[in-house]
């Protein structure tokens, strides 16, 4: 009996799956040991793996040299046991799946050693992340990681099936490429064959899965990875995964249909949540408007109030200046701010001047002798009747109200304002909790022009289509350039699927007239010759016959960070860079031979 060799290949259940009714089976389970418990006499072992933890109990007397044996295990040794399952009786442990036995062990083989962890394999672990991105073997044990792991297999398993029963192909495409521009920087990879000359990895799947449509393989889906070389934040990584999709002969709407009806089954199969459908579509006006981003959080009110009209009858000065510079003044009322603190409202007021705001206009609204007053703050400058009147009625704001002001051009307003309503909403607990608000955004402007350099750009892609009804605003027909009031009015054909104010994905229908790309190229500033030597495959795979089409891709890795209550994407992702853009675990990026350079035609500048 005791320390024979054990067949561990023929577990007879993982260490989460034995309830009471098990009790009196004899049973083979493998692991490592998360705790042990030498009680002199017995020797309780937790012994953990993929599906959860078992209790072990070792007796003397029953076997003592698996006894001994246990007595000799540490931390996250590994080891394969064979014995009876038994009921703990009255000391059920209900914080466990398992918790109603405990195996008897008869035989036990120690199958590897350990080294002393550098940090407890446990969920409330208290170590800098990147001695877990360094010891990521260990940290992926800890069964917050494992769940985290689960929770993205399965619900890449729902999208996947989604697609597969509606007829998507999952087609791979490639990952040593052309540039696929999506306004990021591309990674470049140099070639040994052709010195000289580099591929670029693919920023998305885009312009592959276009060509996909025009070769007739309506409908594809790839769980596709991309690659950016932007500088990282808490939810941006260099490579990260998106769910790609596209189809062909449809209209947004057929899109969105079939990644809300999608997302709805991840929501159920994630959290049991009911998604109801149709989600709201917010354009993007609207958007901007009442929310100040096209990422809208609509969990909450407290949206964003127009005053320019109001703001043009005063003759106050931070409101006058920028309205007559053609901007705007606008504002959000706190439901019962006029109780934030001097020190509240002094905070923001820095940090707002962090995003480039010059300071924070407010007045608090009160009730004295059964009238309104104004009072802190900008107050003196708005009490005068009717001013205060408008005030009210335009901001809509109450007694015990505060009213948090804007003013300046229309995109920086906007910024503020975002971010106050965020801000204010997150601090004094207005966001109501486990809520998941899904949204629309339509009806996005095609391009954007840059405030300095007055150049235009595409918010989504360059392969977005325009709305139908806006294409005349491109003048096709004229050989000049059309004015940019006209570029800029012009609707494209996108959308984007937005979750408490984070953006989960977005697409659009494509451009599907080489005519259309070509001009839109024009208006980017990309020369013919430019386009020629960049996309002269997609403008010439345009010219035979291509279908009307369009599609979408998800975020992957944001989508299970949010569901799964992470609050960044590396927690989700098995072997992430750090905020440095470092792997810690395998310290890339590094040196290479002077060999290899040698070899790909490279001489390095220092
Ligand atoms: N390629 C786009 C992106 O990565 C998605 C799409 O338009 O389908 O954002």
């Amino acid at each position: 009996m005791s320390i024979v060799p054990l067949e561990y290949n023929k577990r007879t259940h993982d260490c989460g799956a034995l309830r009471g009714g098990d009790a009196g089976k004899t049973v083979l389970l493998s692991g490592w040991v998360d705790n042990f418990r030498d009680h002199g006499g017995m020797v309780f072992i937790d012994l953990r793996d993929r599906g959860g933890i078992t209790q072990l109990r070792f007796n003397p007397d029953t076997d003592p040299a698996a006894h001994g044996i246990a007595r000799s295990l540490r931390s996250e040794y590994v080891v394969c046991v064979r014995g009876e399952v038994v009921s703990r009786g009255g000391n059920v442990n209900a914080k466990m799946a398992t918790g109603e036995v405990e195996v008897s062990v008869h035989e036990i083989d120690l199958l590897s050693k350990s080294k002393t962890p550098p940090f407890q394999i446990t969920d409330d672990v208290d170590t800098n992340e990147d001695l877990r991105l360094e010891y990521r073997v260990l940290d992926l044990r800890r069964p917050r990681m494992r769940n985290a792991m689960m929770l993205r297999h399965k619900i890449t398993k729902t999208i996947r099936d989604y697609f597969d029963r509606h007829g998507f192909l999952d087609i791979e495409t490639p990952i040593l490429c052309k540039s696929t521009p999506e306004g990021a920087r591309d990674f470049l990879v140099p070639s040994r064959v052709h010195n000289g000359s580099f591929y670029a990895l693919p920023q998305s799947p885009q312009i592959f899965k276009q060509l996909l449509m025009m070769a007739g393989m309506d409908r594809y889906m790839q769980v596709a990875r991309c690659f950016r070389d932007e500088d990282l934040r808490a939810d941006r990584q260099l490579e990260f995964t998106q769910i790609d999709i596209e189809m062909a002969f449809v209209q947004p709407e057929d899109v969105m249909c079939h990644v809300e009806t999608c997302l709805a089954e991840v929501a159920m199969a994630a959290l049991g949540l009911k998604v109801q459908l149709p989600m709201p579509r917010i354009s993007y006006a609207e958007a901007m408007a009442k929310y100040g981003k096209d990422a809208p959080d609509i969990r909450f009110e407290m949206t964003i109030k127009d005053l320019s009209a109001f703001a043009a009858k005063t003759d106050f000065k931070v409101f006058r200046d920028p309205l007559d510079a053609g901007g705007v003044v606008r504002c959000i009322v706190v439901p019962g701010g006029a109780a934030m603190t001097r020190k509240e409202t002094d905070g923001l007021t820095e940090e707002i001047k962090g995003i480039g705001a010059g300071g924070l206009p407010l007045v608090k609204v009160a009730e004295e002798g059964g009238k309104i007053v104004l009072q802190t703050g900008i107050a003196k400058f708005l009490e005068a009747e009717p001013i205060k009147s408008e005030l009210l009625s335009a901001s809509g704001a109450k007694p015990g109200d505060l009213i948090l002001f804007a003013a300046g051009s229309e995109a920086n307003v906007c910024k503020w304002l975002a971010w106050l309503r965020g801000t204010v909403a997150e601090r004094r607990g207005l966001i109501p909790k486990d809520t998941w608000a899904f949204c629309w955004v339509v009806d996005f402007p095609l391009f954007g022009m840059d405030d300095e350099t007055k150049n235009i750009f595409s918010m989504h892609h360059p392969f977005t289509s325009p709305k139908d009804e806006d294409v005349h605003l491109l003048h096709l027909a004229d050989s000049g350039l059309p004015p940019k009031e006209d570029l800029l009015k012009v609707r494209a054909k996108a959308y984007d699927v937005v979750l408490n104010g984070i953006e989960l994905g977005g697409g659009s229908i494509r451009i599907h007239r080489s005519d259309v790309q070509s001009r839109i190229f024009q208006l980017l500033g990309v020369s013919a010759e430019e386009a020629k030597l960049k996309f002269e495959y997609l403008l010439e795979a345009l010219q035979f016959g291509a279908p009307p089409h369009g599609g979408l891709a998800l975020g992957l890795d944001r989508i299970v960070m949010l569901f799964g209550g992470f609050s960044s994407i590396r927690e989700v992702i098995a072997f992430p860079k750090n905020a440095k853009a470092i792997c810690p675990l395998t310290k890339a990026p590094s040196e290479v031979s002077a060999e290899q350079l040698k070899e790909l035609g490279i001489r390095l500048a220092t």
